[in-house]
């Protein structure tokens, strides 16, 4: 008599990624939830679990058990995302962040001296002022030519700068970057290689500093406003990157 495996034997054992595949990825991603940051140390000390092993695209719609269609999500991302695709699982994990850091009152009243919480600014340039890219590089005594480009990182500096123009140019690749009151909507670098120092500033301790501008000739010189310090909130898509940041609290 032939025997065959219960059902739902086979659904798990097609439903879980292979061992050398969550070793890859858990490296990969830094032990870090793919939409929220948390690390899998704070997973276990916030939900008493670890992190999960997400399908981007999830095993119901035939995705498949590749390093590629995996990711980390903390127990309460994994469960906002649920069978959902990646993109609507990132704007649901977003709304659940956002919601859970104004319940907090971390977007309005955590001091920002406070370690592990907001990273403030301490350096020469003044909020509100408008700089242009010579300017900084005469104050910061720089010849680095990276500062050209959209992210920058001052050396010697615990600082990223993120220079954003709203409205590109017409031979620039129009995304849609905009800063309403006090939360920046940004999009990162196409190939997005540069996409880890933002979501993870707070944890290198590295201040986020944008710098911006409506279009190329808001300012003469093509100056931007040093708009201060602010915080990453989520991110979604790839290719680019789209970014929520919020300004520190003053
Ligand atoms: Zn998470």
């Amino acid at each position: 008599m032939t025997t065959h495996n219960p059902p739902l034997g086979e659904l798990r054992k097609r439903v879980e990624f292979p061992p050398e595949i969550k070793a890859a990825v858990w490296k990969r991603d830094n032990e870090c939830c793919a939409y929220c940051n948390i690390t899998n140390t704070e997973s276990m000390e916030k939900y008493g679990k670890h992190l999960h092993f997400d399908h981007i695209i999830p095993h119901i719609k035939n995705g498949a058990n590749t390093e590629a269609n995996c990711q980390l999500l903390c127990p309460p991302c994994n469960l906002a995302k649920g069978d959902s695709t990646d993109e609507e699982g990132r704007r649901k994990a977003a709304i659940r962040i956002n919601k859970e850091l104004e319940r907090n009152g971390l977007l309005e009243s955590i001091p920002p001296a406070i370690p592990g919480t907001l990273i403030a600014y301490s350096g020469p340039l003044i909020t509100g002022n408008v700089y242009t890219r010579k300017d900084l590089q005469e104050i910061f005594n720089t010849t680095d030519r990276t500062i050209d480009t959209g992210i920058f990182r001052p050396k010697g500096r615990s600082e990223i700068w993120l220079f954003v123009t709203e409205k590109k140019t017409p031979d620039r690749t129009q995304y849609l970057d905009l800063l309403s009151d006090n939360t920046l909507y940004w999009a990162g670098q196409t190939l997005g290689k540069k996409d880890h120092l933002i979501i993870n500033h707070r944890r290198n301790n590295e201040c986020l500093l944008p710098f911006y501008r409506i279009g190329k000739n808001q300012f003469k010189g093509g100056g931007f406003v040093f708009e201060g310090a602010f915080t990453y909130v989520s991110h979604s898509g790839s290719h680019p990157t789209n970014f929520v940041l919020h300004r520190n609290p003053s």
